[in-house]
């Protein structure tokens, strides 16, 4: 494939887009930023709307927070793409000030405050239209384009997930996000997919006891969550693509109490939905009587 044209037309577009971007990192959008948040949201339905998108302005469920603005235009074979980005950014202006971040080129490098995450982003999405619409004309208007910006991503919006669904079709849609991979400089890498992702809490109740008089009337709830733990990291599988992990344990009270109450709480991730379920499902068994007890527990006296 002549990749020439291609080049040859970013290379052209080059400024436009980093004016763009310029533009864009100029504007604090914070997401508790309502205000520039919405600023952003403009300027980008401003800079798109060219391409021939329709842009629409959705309110946030969360009345503090800016509007999504979801961007629109149908093809000629009804199939559709997703293209998905946010507006927002993590800096309060104050931040932004105090450490004097702002837009500034070095280089080959351009910096400020989301540059990378996630206004750079959006500015690819253009670049890419762009360049579709200009070198692919068939292509471009035979697709349908439904570009989604959520204006809450990183506060993680609960409201933004179901207007995604809302306006791509899963029977035929594909959806590319332009979140940044991040793995460091060289790399170069595009993410196909992303684990999902569940959380779990293990809650063990034991029997307290003196750990001096009356130890043997004790049954230890961290020595049972101990026990419960190694089954819970053995459940990590790489062949499957399955990680398991023991984040964080909570337990007992002194030295010299045989601990009642321990807890633990972890996560677990996998890319095939069975997988996932199949791993769920196991640490559900998980519950239930442990194997210790207190050796006097049930003798009567
Ligand atoms: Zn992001």
């Amino acid at each position: 494939m002549n990749t020439e044209p291609l080049l040859r037309h970013l290379h052209r577009q080059l400024p436009a887009a980093l004016e763009m971007l310029r533009e864009m990192v100029g504007i604090n959008s914070w997401t508790e930023n309502r205000d520039g948040v919405n600023r952003v949201g403009r300027f980008t339905a401003s800079v798109f709307a060219p391409l021939g998108l329709d842009a629409e302005f959705v309110r946030s469920q969360h009345p503090a927070w800016g509007d999504h603005l979801v961007m629109s235009r149908n093809g000629t074979s009804g199939r559709t793409v997703g293209l998905v980005s946010h507006l927002d950014t993590v800096f309060p202006p104050e931040e932004e000030e105090r450490n004097g971040f702002r837009w500034s080129v070095e280089g080959s490098r351009a910096f400020g405050p989301g540059t990378h995450d996630i206004k750079g982003g959006t500015v690819m999405m253009w670049l890419v239209l762009d360049a579709l619409k200009a070198l692919a004309p068939e292509l471009w208007e035979s697709l349908g384009w439904r570009l989604l910006w959520n204006s809450s991503e990183e506060l993680l919006s609960t409201d933004f997930g179901p207007l995604c669904r809302s306006h791509l079709d899963p029977a035929n849609a594909i959806a590319l996000v332009f979140e940044a991979e991040g793995r460091g400089p060289g790399v170069r890498r595009l993410v196909v997919a992303r684990k999902g992702r569940g959380t779990w809490r293990i809650c063990v109740t034991g029997r307290g006891a003196h750990a001096g008089v009356h130890h043997a009337r004790g049954a230890n709830a961290i020595t049972q969550l101990a026990r419960t733990l190694e089954q819970v990291d053995a459940l990590t599988d790489s062949g499957r693509e399955l990680t398991v992990n023991i984040g964080v344990v909570r337990g007992g009270g002194g030295l010299n109490r045989v601990p009642h109450l321990a807890e633990a709480e972890g996560e677990w991730r996998a890319f095939d939905p069975a997988v996932f379920a199949d791993c769920r499902a196991r640490l559900l068994r998980l519950a239930g009587p442990g194997t210790v007890c207190s050796p006097m527990a049930f003798r009567p006296r």
